[in-house]
């Protein structure tokens, strides 16, 4: 039986990778837009589980379709972790760009050692129909660079240098960008525990 979740995200970015991540199962995607659904979810939890739940939970109505919400973040360890689960939020000016945000974190590394090792974070919820939460976890490591290179992506994707790659992940194609990321692996780990059946060919 095809299963309808309701991703908890008006993040054009996180849809397109969600529809990416999704295509080989046989899973239909809505979006809040879609649907016609507004909610400004106030992210005040204190990990990522915690704010992706909170997501989730606003978008959950008993009875009605799965939600599926993720909540992401972008730890270094020069800065203890920094921004981490305020990521989105690392400066307080709500008009900041990406951009501004990664010429703010290389602003705030230069004056520690290279390299700067970094590790990117996914935490996936999803809620049943019924309410039960099943959830999962995805890391991908790398290091921060003082330069921008790539196109794809979006957010820290262009100063980040993917582990094992000679790629920041703007330079990654979609495909292998969903094959190595934090939120590919995360929802991996959620398809698997489903055990969602693939798609009819
Ligand atoms: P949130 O998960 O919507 O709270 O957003 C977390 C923030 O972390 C995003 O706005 C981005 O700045 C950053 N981030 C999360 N995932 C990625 C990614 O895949 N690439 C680049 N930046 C990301």
């Amino acid at each position: 039986m095809t299963l309808t979740l309701l991703l908890a995200t008006n993040n054009p970015h996180k849809v397109e990778e969600f529809r990416s991540i999704f295509l080989p199962y046989d899973v239909i995607l809505q979006t809040p837009a879609e649907l016609g659904l507004v909610n400004d979810v106030n992210e005040n939890g204190n990990t990522y589980f915690e704010n992706a739940r909170l997501k989730a939970q606003a978008y959950w109505q008993e009875g009605q379709n799965m939600v599926l919400a993720d909540d992401s973040g972008l730890e270094v360890n020069a800065l203890e972790g920094a921004p981490g689960i305020h990521s989105h939020r690392f400066l307080p000016d709500p008009n900041a760009t990406s951009r501004d945000r990664c010429l703010y974190l290389l602003e705030r590394l230069k004056s520690s050692p290279r390299p700067w090792r970094a590790a990117f974070h996914c935490e996936v919820v999803l809620l049943t129909r019924q309410g039960t939460i099943f959830t999962s976890h995805g890391v991908c490591t790398g290091q921060i660079i003082p330069e921008f290179r790539g196109e794809n992506g979006f957010g820290y994707d262009p100063i980040f240098l993917v582990d094992g790659t000679n790629h920041t992940m703007a330079e990654l194609d979609p495909a292998t960008k969903n094959q190595l990321s934090h939120r590919g692996k995360a929802v991996s780990g959620m398809i698997a525990q489903l055990g969602l059946p693939l798609r009819e060919v």
